[in-house]
Formats: C-alpha cells, sequence, structure tokens
C-alpha cells in the first residue's frame, strides 16, 4: 500500500516536472535568444526572411557597433550560420540617426574604393562626388554625368593646346593669385 503511494507521488512528481520545463520552453521561446532578457518583437523581426527573432536591443546594439568600427557590408542576422542580411531599411529603422548617416557615408567610401578600382577616377570639379572611367591612352578630356570637364591625367580643368605641366604652374600662380 505504501508502497503504491510513493510510486503515484513520483508519477505525479514527474508530472509537475514535465509541466514545469514546458512552462519555462515557452516562456524561453519568447525571450530573445540572444541576451535572454528581452521579450522579442515580432513586428520588427517581419522585415527578416528567416524569420529568426532577437529584441531590438540586440540588434541595434550588433549593428551599432559593426558600423562604428566601420564594417558595413556583411551585416548579418545574429543567428549563427544564418546568411540573411539586414537591408538598407531595416538598418534605417533599427539605429539611431547620426550611426544610419555614418551607414551611408562608409558606403558611399566604399563604392568609391570600388569604382577606383576598376580604373574610374573622382570628377575634380569641387564638392563633385561623381566618378569617370578613365583607360590610360585614352583622350584625357573626360566629363562627369554633371557634365563637369577636365582633364584625366592632371585632374586640372580642361587644356586644350597646352601639355599638363603648363597648366598646373598656371594653375598654381592662379590660385596663389587668388590667395592673396
Ligand atoms: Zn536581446
Ligand atoms: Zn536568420
Ligand atoms: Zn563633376
Ligand atoms: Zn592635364
Amino acid at each position: 500500500m505504501s508502497k503504491l503511494k510513493t510510486i503515484n507521488e513520483k508519477q505525479i512528481m514527474l508530472k509537475k516536472e514535465f509541466i514545469k520545463q514546458l512552462e519555462n520552453q515557452f516562456t524561453d521561446d519568447n525571450l530573445c535568444i540572444i541576451c535572454y532578457v528581452n521579450e522579442i518583437s515580432p513586428e520588427f523581426s517581419l522585415s527578416l526572411n528567416c524569420k529568426h527573432l532577437f529584441c531590438k536591443n540586440c540588434v541595434k546594439h550588433y549593428l551599432e557597433t559593426r558600423i562604428n568600427e566601420g564594417h558595413i557590408s556583411n551585416l548579418k542576422c545574429l543567428y549563427a550560420g544564418c546568411k540573411q542580411t539586414f537591408n538598407e531599411k531595416f538598418i534605417q529603422k533599427v539605429v539611431d540617426r547620426n550611426i544610419f548617416h555614418r551607414y551611408l557615408v562608409c558606403k558611399n567610401r566604399e563604392e568609391s574604393k570600388n569604382l577606383l578600382q576598376k580604373g574610374f577616377i573622382p570628377c575634380s570639379f569641387p564638392d563633385c562626388q561623381e566618378m569617370v572611367l578613365y583607360k590610360n591612352g585614352n583622350n584625357p578630356l573626360v566629363f562627369c554625368v554633371k557634365k563637369h570637364r577636365f582633364c584625366a591625367i592632371c585632374k586640372e580643368g580642361w587644356h586644350k593646346n597646352l601639355d599638363c605641366k603648363n597648366v598646373n604652374s598656371i594653375y598654381k600662380n592662379f590660385r596663389k593669385i587668388l590667395r592673396m
């Protein structure tokens, strides 16, 4: 009789333990898998195609740290091994405004670097951000898309019949005069 009772008690205990585990599992599912503190924000995770869920804090912290370090390419989902990347709209939504600005500056810089490697040169017109393709040996008269024209070799304004050397000294003197 007493033996039966203990078996029953054991079963009840096991049942209780099982329910507790289930409950724990359920609450864990609602917690961010990075910090295990904050609840996940489903409306925010919908933007990720992989459907991995994190809290906004963790994603914000991750993105802001990476951007502050200057790593703006390869911003991937925080889930280990997941290849899903965060797109620009998503990043803009999550990080602070000044950080997003930094992201855009880095992105421009990286794009310019890529273009330089492909043989593009920056427009020499003051404050113009455009890049122009120039291949060695081609006509050095180049235009950017904003129609600024300059010499691709010396980067000065276009000079028709003068060679770059002469133009450089003319411009140098001209700038000296302007500064006076
Ligand atoms: Zn978190
Ligand atoms: Zn993912
Ligand atoms: Zn230009
Ligand atoms: Zn020139």
